[in-house]
This record gives structure tokens, C-alpha cells and sequence, in this order.
């Protein structure tokens, strides 16, 4: 596939921190392999993810961590994080995108070869969230880039995550 590794770019406004607890704990049973086949079918490999922390508090970058600990085990349906943006499927966003982030965002994510998506993950990401009226922050990148994933919360909780690559993935449950 070609462009945005098969997914189109709707604007998916995830569920509600809560609701997608709530979506989540049902999806706690999901067999890996069925993940592993839907990124299969989608693209044809697992999927490999680099964050960056464009400002912000840090919060949601956190909670990203904690999605691949013992609790939430995001690596068991073949999603990680990884530390080289070359080795890297797609990037995840979180913070308001201040001033001086803006030109290492661009960076990364030229980095990342194509097909790439961009997930925006946190208030901050999708909106500036409690930074929004600051003029510290330079939020161009997003003018050109549509994220094909936006995950609420303040922070993202690590379940709302997983659901929203489920959600991604066109994975019922
Ligand atoms: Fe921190 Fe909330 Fe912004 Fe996440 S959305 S980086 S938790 S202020």
C-alpha cells in the first residue's frame, strides 16, 4: 500500500477517556493473533511506532511508556515503540507542539520512511489542550500532516491507546 500504510484519513475521534476504558476492558480477551492478521491484511507487517514528546508535561508520553509494561503488553499483538524513527511505521505525537519541538518533529518524522501515519495522542496533541492559548507553540506541522488516529485524555490512558490502534486496525470487540 501506498501513502498512509492503507488507512484512509478520517478523523477518528476515539471514545472518551472512560468509554474507552470501558471499550477496552471488553477487548481485554482479543487474541493476539487475530491483531496480527489485521495488520497483516492491512499492510502486510507488524507495526513499529516512534513517540515524540513535542512539549507539554510529559504525562501522556508516561502513559505511552506503560503501554508496553507487563500490565498492558502492547508488544503481545506486534506493536511497539521504538527508539529509531528509520525503523518506524509511524509516529506518535503527544505535547502542544511548542516552539522549539517543531523543527525535531519534522526531523523525526521525516525520518520515518514511507508509507507513515501519524497517531495524535492527548488533548495537547489534538488541540493544544491547556497550552492551546500560548504563543509558544507552533502547531504547522499538523497544517500539513492529518493524524490518522486521535486518542483523548489528559493524559491518554495506556487502554485508550490500544483501543484506538483497534479502532485502527478495524478490529470489532
Ligand atoms: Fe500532559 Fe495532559 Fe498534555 Fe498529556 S494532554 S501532555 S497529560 S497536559
Amino acid at each position: 500500500p501506498s501513502g498512509k500504510l492503507g488507512f484512509n484519513n478520517d478523523v477518528k475521534l476515539a471514545s472518551t477517556r472512560r468509554e474507552g476504558l470501558v471499550v477496552t476492558a471488553a477487548r481485554a480477551h482479543i487474541d493476539p493473533v487475530q491483531v496480527s492478521a489485521a495488520l497483516h491484511q492491512r499492510f502486510g507487517r507488524s507495526l513499529k511506532l516512534r513517540s515524540v514528546s513535542a512539549g507539554g508535561c510529559n504525562g501522556c508520553e508516561m502513559e505511552l511508556n506503560a503501554t508496553g509494561n507487563v500490565n498492558f503488553d502492547l508488544g503481545r499483538y506486534g506493536i511497539d515503540i521504538v527508539a529509531s524513527p528509520r525503523h518506524a511505521d509511524g509516529l506518535v505525537l503527544t505535547g502542544p507542539i511548542t516552539r522549539n519541538m517543531a523543527q525535531a518533529l519534522e526531523i523525526c518524522w521525516d525520518a520515518i520512511p514511507e508509507p507513515k501515519l501519524v497517531i495524535a495522542m492527548g488533548a495537547c496533541a489534538i488541540s493544544g489542550g491547556v497550552f492551546a492559548d500560548s504563543d509558544a507553540l507552533d502547531r504547522s506541522f499538523l497544517e500539513k500532516v492529518t493524524p490518522s488516529l486521535y486518542l483523548p485524555g489528559c493524559p491518554t490512558h495506556p487502554l485508550t491507546f490500544i483501543s484506538g490502534i483497534m479502532d485502527l486496525l478495524g478490529i470489532a470487540g
